[in-house]
């Protein structure tokens, strides 16, 4: 491996999760090998001691069964031998004076304890003491213990076996310890990679459509993890972004459509009037139209721009209590006369008053598109109908017509940028309207609902909340 790897792997978050695990295993496993080794060295000692108390209650009962020379032999058979060397007894008798001892001389440094016939003038309990003594490599353990009124007999024991044991214990535990941490790297590392691979999976997509390839998607495995959680938002993510994408593409095909039309006839009338020798009224009339096709367009602009503006949440509402019956009133006025060219009935269905707290010139914009489609899109002798039930918190508007319906794929369209129903293109339009009314009613808080059958008519409904904060 080279240098620029090896370099490169010490920021892997892989690396530093298998030291992590490596860490805290090791710790963890040092504490409780160090726990359970003062636990079985406990264990140990208290079996010694167990041992030695047994001990001096079988002296007591040598000593009632058949005397001192049952005990002196007892002691000597105890210490016979290879014991000598592991085992020591003396005893004393009530004046104080030793009575007995086996071979003392692998013993030396022993103290001859004061009074201690005294010592158990009130109490039979044995009194257990480590010592060190000089010339021996392992510590003994000794215990002074009455075996008969005023005769105490004291045993030691060297504790070279349990020593012993324990060292074996404690390099087993050291070898094992040593197998977990060697062993311990690369389990944690296996597992910190394999736990990686989902972010690395990712890690890859995100590069490929970085580099252009935008269809990519993360596979998503079938473990409901926190992975295929951040997996299955990734993608979530990129769908919503290529739907941007898609959106503002078909956006700029539409704009771009839509204003070639206008400025080829602004150029054409442009080009008339500059080499037509026409009458004065004539090429007045030209300019008129020119201006009003550039009006037209100036329009379409303007209206795209409020729509953005009110969608990125840029919109700055001028908040007053409007009444909504009243605007509804004007808009109808305003379109009267329209509806009368085409022998279309403009019904209204509305209390005496209806207050919101809004932005008057954008609501009144939202209700004039959509009474406008739906006189537009209403053939003669058809009917409008305009209700506003104020009975929820919610308020509901709505305006009905008998006019061409919509197809059901195509209501999950109409309020998008530019996009017109094709039976309905015969009429003068932009395709923006609805987008306008959209934007500007959820920035009230609202929505607007659609329901349409082809041929029999549309609702549209604007919901509003009646008491807009500012
Ligand atoms: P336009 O300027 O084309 O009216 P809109 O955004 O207002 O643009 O509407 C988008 C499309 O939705 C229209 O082109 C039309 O096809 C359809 N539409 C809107 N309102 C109605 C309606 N009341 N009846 C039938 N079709 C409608």
């Amino acid at each position: 491996m080279c240098l620029k790897t090896l370099r490169n792997l010490r920021h892997t978050l892989a690396l530093r999760l298998t030291l992590w695990y490596a860490g805290i295993f090791a710790v963890s496993s040092t504490l409780a090998f160090a726990l359970a080794y003062v636990l079985i060295a406990e264990v140990v000692r208290e079996q010694t001691d167990e041992d030695l108390r047994e001990d001096i209650q079988e002296y007591a009962a040598f000593m009632r069964l058949g005397g001192l020379d049952r005990v002196e032999t007892e002691m000597s058979v105890d210490s016979e031998g290879g014991e000598g060397h592991q085992v020591f007894f003396r005893l004393w008798g009530p004046d104080g004076r030793q009575l007995a001892a086996t071979d003392l001389s692998a013993w030396t440094g022993l103290s001859e304890p004061k009074g201690i016939s005294a010592r158990f003038a009130d109490t039979d309990e044995p009194i257990l003491e480590t010592l060190a003594l000089p010339r021996r490599e392992h510590k003994v353990r000794s215990i002074y213990g009455v075996i008969a009124p005023g005769m105490v007999l004291q045993i030691g024991e060297s504790l070279e076996n349990n020593e012993v044991f324990m060292a074996a214990t404690f390099r087993g535990f050291l070898i094992v310890l040593a197998t977990i941490v060697a062993f311990g790297g690369p389990i944690g590392w296996f597992m910190a990679r394999r736990a990686l691979r989902g972010v690395q999976a990712i890690t890859r997509t995100a590069t490929e459509i970085m580099h252009g390839n935008l269809d990519r998607r993360v596979a998503v495995r079938a473990q409901g993890d926190e992975l295929d959680t951040l997996a299955r938002t990734f993608n979530l993510m990129l769908d919503r972004i290529h739907a941007l994408i898609v959106g503002m593409r078909e956006m700029t095909d539409n704009l771009a459509h839509d204003l070639r039309s206008p400025l080829g006839r602004i150029r054409a009338s442009a080009e008339m009037i500059l080499t037509r020798n026409g009458s004065k009224a004539e090429a007045e009339a030209m300019v008129a139209a020119t201006a009003e096709e550039c009006d037209r367009l100036l329009e379409m602009i303007n209206t795209t721009l409020d729509i953005a503006e009110a969608e990125s949440g840029a919109a700055k509402l001028k908040l007053t209590e409007v009444d909504l019956v009243e605007l509804v009133g004007d808009a109808v006025e305003l379109f009267q006369p329209l509806a009368e060219d085409k022998q279309v009935t403009i019904a209204v269905d509305l209390p005496n008053a209806c207050r919101v707290r809004g932005d008057r010139q954008r609501l009144q914009r939202v209700v004039a598109n959509l009474l406008d489609n739906a006189v537009k899109y209403t053939p003669s002798d058809g009917r409008v109908t305009i209700k506003l039930d104020d009975r929820d918190e919610r308020l509901r508007l709505s305006i009905q017509d008998t006019g061409l319906g919509i197809s059901p794929d195509e209501t999950t369209r109409i309020f998008e940028r530019f996009y017109r129903c094709d039976r309905s293109r015969s009429e003068l339009g932009n395709g923006l309207g609805l987008s306008l009314a959209l934007a500007f009613v959820r920035v009230h808080g609202g929505d607007i609902a659609v329901d349409s059958t082809p041929e029999r008519g549309s609702t549209f409904t604007i919901m509003l909340p009646r008491l807009h904060a500012a």
